[in-house]
């Protein structure tokens, strides 16, 4: 572990807590407590495909402590849970042909979402995954309609309608590519399909996916294939 004199000095103002549970960490401990570290709910899903994906893969299931963690990251500013979140899905990536893919991108929130949060949460997933990889991030996509959220909707139906036609590509960034996309949560995976499908029909090469969170909600309903 570096110990920077900056460093230093934030953790004196702004004390280290757990990513899931909010304890107080030591100066041994780096992103989590103990306990949290000994029952992360690692995601051990095989990697599997999709209509619109090569390969899906997830660092955590989304459940008990990941989920409040999560929700305090996009509606309590806890922005900076990036840095580890990146961290987790490095690890996760390592079932992806990594040296296959040329970029990381987002799956971005609409113009009015991010004004109103200061951060759009998605791309700091994606900024903090592109450095762990050592690829490039590049932006992608741009939301053009502002709809309901996902997680207000109860059928696959419902959520694959909302999202119809909400993502445009953005200029030439996926033209030709391998990227991979980003997204903090899998629930029915619409959301990311209509965004892979549109990253498709823009030219990009393959698109795999990378969540941080899989939920098992809706689970039975997909239709997946293993790689
Ligand atoms: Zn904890």
């Amino acid at each position: 572990m570096k110990f920077h004199p900056v460093t230093v000095l934030l953790d004196l103002i702004y004390p280290p807590k757990c990513v899931l549970c909010g304890t107080l960490l030591t100066w041994r401990q780096h992103d989590f407590c103990d306990s949290c570290r000994k029952t992360l709910p690692v995601c051990d899903e095989k990697l599997h495909r999709t209509e619109v994906f090569d390969g899906v893969t997830a660092a955590l299931w989304y459940q008990g402590a990941v989920r409040g963690s999560i929700l305090r990251y996009k509606f309590s500013g806890r922005s900076h849970y990036s840095r580890c979140y990146g961290r987790l899905l490095a690890a996760a990536c390592v079932r992806l042909p990594l040296e296959e893919v040329d970029a990381v991108t987002w799956i971005p929130v609409s113009r009015r979402r991010r004004w109103r949060r200061g951060y759009d949460q998605s791309k700091l997933l994606a900024a903090a995954l592109a450095k762990a990889l050592d690829k490039p991030l590049v932006s992608t996509l741009r939301k053009t309609k502002h709809n309901p959220p996902q997680s207000t909707l109860t059928t696959p139906e419902e959520r694959r309608a909302n999202v119809l036609g909400v993502y445009r590509a953005v200029g030439h960034g996926a033209a030709g590519k391998r990227l991979l996309l980003v997204d903090d949560v899998w629930t029915t995976g619409a959301t990311a399909t209509e965004a892979g499908r549109t990253l498709l029909l823009a030219g990009a090469d393959t698109v795999w996916m990378a969540a941080l969170a899989r939920s098992r909600e809706f689970k039975e309903n997909e239709q997946v294939k293993p790689c």
